[in-house]
């Protein structure tokens, strides 16, 4: 919901203290004083005043979308029921796609912070109420909510400051601040513009909230042909003025049969098109579908906005949770075998496709998240194991950046066995002979003979040591021609 405020209210809940002489110096220090409490006591008051709770956790918070939730206009006494409001608020959310299928991508949290009196302020009836983040609905409407900096108290601090400050107290990740207003009877959502999601509890809390948060997680337009004037021409993922089907940014959802721009009839019901009627034009912007949450309550998200939520959704939240090993450049030896492991999201209805590749080739049926490869199977040398993961999810048609994949890739730089061979033949006295023996530390080898490179007959068995050892024949040479191997023992 975005509305502009066309009036400035005259009404100054939090007028300035009137200044000390000027000659008076002993009053200004106090002045002063005063002024210096006044600016510290809304630092301190968070800490101080408010408590945490989780309320759905499904993994780490360094990977995962952060929702938190605020309490706003609730007194001490009501604390309670704005836990119960906020569990119910993140339900809510959770029933709708995309943010059901993604629902393990989620943790949701609730900063308790008390206000002196319950509601907000309504200043079209010229109802104000002293809370805590100083809440206001607008003079026209009375439907948008909005916090400080807003028309009606320009101070930061009085605000968003403290969701700021009580965010970076308590949960420095969070993705998706939502103050839940307690106006249980008057319906209320917040200005797409905001950092923070604003929505009151009233009926339909569901479908405001979960539609501030197409703004304030995927930049998502308003759907509406109602006028805003001096709205800024900019367009968003789900709006445009484009018509040239080939240019369309959401073309890879028309089908070819549907005309464009697409008649709003209901054979095109259920069908991506270009819908006249956006972006707060009734003519000239487009919008992909009939029906959609970012147009009108009581609906799911088109399918382009739901596109766009995902790819939010995956700009926050990597697939893959952990890896192992850790180290991602190590030294294998040439016998051994190298376990790999994935952890990775786990979409409601559907698993991401994982695909296991051994220097850039991909290993036909490797696709679990685990994998072993003996190192024999490997070059010499260094070599890249590697596994892709991806979401291959039917809510998303267009991927540019890549957000749906992640790649994880290790290099393993296996040692060169020391080559096997023997040389440097040494002729002695007495028919003796010798030759050297090289290989790798701790190798054992059979000396074998042969007189037809056929018939091979076995002489001794010998271990290497750290270096090259020398055989010498133990029966003098006879007068035949020998040949003599070595075969490596295991
Ligand atoms: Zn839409």
């Amino acid at each position: 919901m975005r509305l502009r405020f066309l009036v400035r209210s005259n009404v100054s809940r939090s007028g300035p203290p009137v200044g000390a002489g000027a000659n008076d110096l002993r009053a200004l220090a106090i002045a002063c004083l005063l002024t210096l409490l006044v600016v510290l006591a809304p630092l301190a008051c968070p800490a101080q005043q408010a408590s945490f709770e989780t309320l759905l956790t499904n993994g780490p918070a360094s990977n995962r979308l952060n929702v938190v939730f605020l309490s706003e206009g609730y007194t001490s006494g009501q604390l309670p029921a704005f836990l119960k409001d906020a569990t119910n608020a993140i339900n809510a959310l959770l029933s709708h796609e995309p943010y059901t299928e993604y629902t393990r991508y989620l943790n949701a949290f609730a900063i308790s912070v008390p206000s002196p009196q319950s509601g907000s302020d309504h200043p079209a009836s010229g109802i104000y109420k002293n809370t805590y983040f100083n809440s206001s609905y607008d003079p026209i409407t009375d439907t948008l909510i909005t916090i400080p900096p807003d028309a009606e108290d320009t101070n930061y601090a009085d605000g968003q400051g403290k969701v700021d400050a009580l965010l970076q107290t308590f949960m420095p990740l969070c993705n998706l601040p939502v103050l839940l207003v307690n106006e249980p009877f008057y319906p209320g959502g917040s200005d797409g513009f905001d950092r923070t999601a604003l929505a009151s509890v009233a009926f339909p809390m569901s479908d405001i909230l979960t539609h501030e948060t197409g703004h304030v997680l995927a930049n998502l337009g308003d759907e509406y042909d109602t006028p805003y004037p001096g709205f800024p021409d900019t367009e968003e993922p789900n709006t445009t003025r484009q018509t040239n089907r080939d240019l369309v940014k959401w073309k890879a959802w028309i089908a070819d049969d549907t005309p464009v721009p697409t008649p709003p009839t209901s054979q095109y019901a259920n069908v991506v098109g270009l819908f006249e009627g956006a972006h707060y034009h009734s003519t000239g912007w487009y919008r992909p579908q009939l029906n959609c949450l970012m147009r009108s309550y009581g609906g799911p998200f088109c399918a382009v906005c739901r596109e766009a939520l995902v790819l939010a959704i995956y700009g926050k939240v990597r697939p893959i949770d952990s890896f192992s090993p850790a180290q991602t450049d190590f030294s294998v030896g040439a016998t051994q075998t190298v376990a790999f492991s994935l952890n990775v999201l786990e979409p409601l209805t559907h698993s991401l496709a994982i695909q296991w590749l051994t220097n850039a080739a991909p290993v036909p049926g490797a696709t679990n998240q685990s994998f072993s490869i003996p190192t024999a199977l490997l070059n010499p040398g260094t070599n890249l194991v590697s596994a892709t993961v991806r979401d291959t999810t039917d809510f998303v048609r267009n991927d540019p950046a890549g957000l749906l994949t992640q790649n994880v890739a290790w290099t393993l730089n296996m040692n060169q066995p020391a080559a096997s061979r023997i040389d440097s033949p040494l002729l002695l006295d007495d028919g003796q002979f010798a030759f050297r023996i090289s290989g790798p530390a701790s190798a054992r080898f059979t000396v074998q003979t042969s007189q037809d490179l056929t018939n091979w007959m076995l002489l001794q068995a010998v271990t290497l040591a750290d270096g090259p050892i020398w055989y010498t024949n133990a029966v003098p040479l006879d007068a035949v021609t020998r040949f003599y191997r070595i075969i490596p023992q295991p």
